[in-house]
């Protein structure tokens, strides 16, 4: 039995319900089902009354409601729901129906899906969905991967109801490339803003402390960088948490906890990093960062006995110019973004070989563009970079990100300092300045590094100027012999 909904949604939470919304503004008729479904009631009779919805009891009758071949997206837990979900469907479903995962998935789990689901001829769709409730009602940003056959059947729907940008609407969704593409870029994004949101709270925190800012005038100054080149929609919405105050009139930033949650796509992206051996630096900072909120009692403790400056009274020492200190602040933020973007980027340079994916990254920064988290009009010179040269090895290469780096660092420098001098924590800061002096370093300290490991392990080492994979081995002490251990990289 064939029905006449053009697409189906399983998962009726934040996610899942305002996606059909948006999909039904844009005429299409949805099918919708959930696990508990008294939801699906609740949703039909409520902000779904009148519109164009079939809110069907069973997953049966879900499958028989859709036209075909059938689009099924799913927003649910991601993780074990999904493939429990999947082997529901699959005895209702046949060949060349599609199935599209729209959670947080780990890209291994779609890749999988992806060959598991071929093997049955179902084609499996892994994307990214991105922008939090507002963005899945408005138009989010949208990154479908998996299997390509499924794309000119799903492609009309999820690019009318993406984000758009200028010039020409552009939809923020785009195909990404094969097996688990879409979700490993989405999850680079989580890691991103992971960093983002790192790097904007170390700047709250330093002119709070260092500058003595207080709510308001935190508030003007990101309203202030949100109409320079920070334009984002985390500086935006910044600036409007330090403007809110309760029923009682008091702020709400300062009443909640200093403790930061995560789901889990921040470390995946970091485990990811170590694991391709890429320097992602600002992400695995914040990662790190968030867990070390969270130990808030051992924090409140240690504060009692170790010693340092304090820096909530750092602003006792400041001297200079407050609107100058404002300006290096700016530059370190808009400096270690711009080096945060580059790790993001080189880490999906780097997949698209491991995993044999052929990324448009020009075309990635446009589907961050508009509708997610982090976007931002900065990422129209991400797809100038790339669309100047594809094959860009670093973004940081580009003479645009040059010229930024030329005016920015300075300040980045002064705050860094100053961080160090007062006990002011800035890990995405300092971290970053770091590895942008390391990468611009033509000789680093390694060269000890590779004698120490040959001095204790035998491990070996290649020449300065000498040819690459010629290795060599010292008897450091003279009590060794020249056995030594084999070379590789782990
Ligand atoms: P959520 O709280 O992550 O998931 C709740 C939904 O999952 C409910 O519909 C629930 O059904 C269903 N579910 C859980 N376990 C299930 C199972 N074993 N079988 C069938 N259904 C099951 O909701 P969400 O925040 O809307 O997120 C949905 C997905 O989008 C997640 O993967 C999330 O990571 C991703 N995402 C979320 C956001 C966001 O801002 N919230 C942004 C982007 C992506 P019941 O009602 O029956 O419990």
């Amino acid at each position: 039995m064939t029905g006449n909904a053009d697409i189906g949604l399983i998962g009726l939470a934040v996610m899942g319900e305002n996606l059909v919304l948006n999909m039904e503004s844009r005429g299409f008729t949805v099918a919708v089902f959930n696990r508990t479904t008294a939801k699906v009631d609740a949703f039909v009779n409520g902000r779904g009354k009148g519109k164009k919805f079939i809110g069907c009891d069973s997953i049966q009758d879900f499958v028989k409601s859709l036209k075909k071949p059938r689009k099924i997206m799913m927003m649910i837990h991601a993780g074990s729901p999904v493939d429990a979900v999947i082997q529901e469907l699959l005895p209702l479903i046949e060949k060349g129906d599609i199935i599209i995962d729209g959670g947080n998935s780990l890209y291994t789990d779609s890749d999988r899906r992806v060959k598991e689901l071929e093997k049955k001829g179902i084609l499996f769709v892994g994307t990214g969905v991105s922008g939090g409730e507002e963005g899945a009602l408005k138009g989010p940003s949208i990154m479908p991967g998996g299997n390509p056959a499924a794309w000119n059947s799903i492609k009309p729907i999820l690019q009318a109801i993406s984000a758009k940008v200028q010039p020409g609407d552009q939809p923020c969704c785009d195909w990404v490339g094969d097996g688990g593409a879409g979700h490993y870029v989405k999850m680079v994004h989580n890691g991103i803003e992971y960093g983002d949101m790192q790097l904007i709270s170390e700047a709250y925190f330093i002119m709070k402390h260092y500058l003595g800012l207080n709510n308001q005038e935190l508030k003007d100054v990101f309203a202030q960088w949100n109409k320079s080149e920070l334009d984002s929609y985390l500086i935006e919405i910044t600036s409007d948490i330090f403007g809110k105050k309760d029923e009682h009139g008091e702020y709400v930033i300062d009443e909640i906890l200093d403790s930061a949650g995560q789901k889990g796509t921040g470390k995946w992206t970091a485990m990811n990093a170590l694991d391709m051996g890429i320097p992602a630096t600002l992400i695995g900072e914040s990662v790190f960062a968030r867990c070390l909120s969270s130990l808030k009692d051992e924090r409140v403790k240690a504060a009692k006995i170790l010693p340092g400056p304090n820096a909530s009274e750092s602003s006792k020492h400041f001297q200079g110019d407050k609107k100058q200190f404002i300006e290096y602040v700016k530059n370190a933020l808009f400096a270690s973004k711009l080096v945060s973007y580059a790790q993001g980027f080189t880490m999906m340079r780097h997949a698209a070989k491991e995993y044999g994916w052929k990324l448009n990254y020009g075309s990635i920064a446009l589907l961050w563009r508009g509708g997610c988290i982090i976007r931002s009009t900065f990422l129209g010179k991400i797809k100038e970079a790339f669309d100047k040269n594809p094959n860009l090895e670093n973004l940081l290469s580009d003479s645009w990100f040059v010229d930024q780096l030329k005016v920015a660092q300075t300040g980045w420098r002064q705050v860094a300092s100053a961080s160090l001098l007062h006990g002011i924590p800035t890990p995405a800061f300092t971290s970053a300045l770091s590895y942008y002096d390391g990468y611009r370093c033509p000789t680093l300290s390694a060269n000890l590094i590779q004698a120490q490991r040959d001095y204790f392990g035998g491990h070996t080492y290649e020449k300065l100027g000498g040819k690459k994979g010629e290795f060599f081995h010292t008897n450091w002490t003279g009590r060794g012999g020249n056995t030594h251990s084999t070379s590789y990289n782990a």
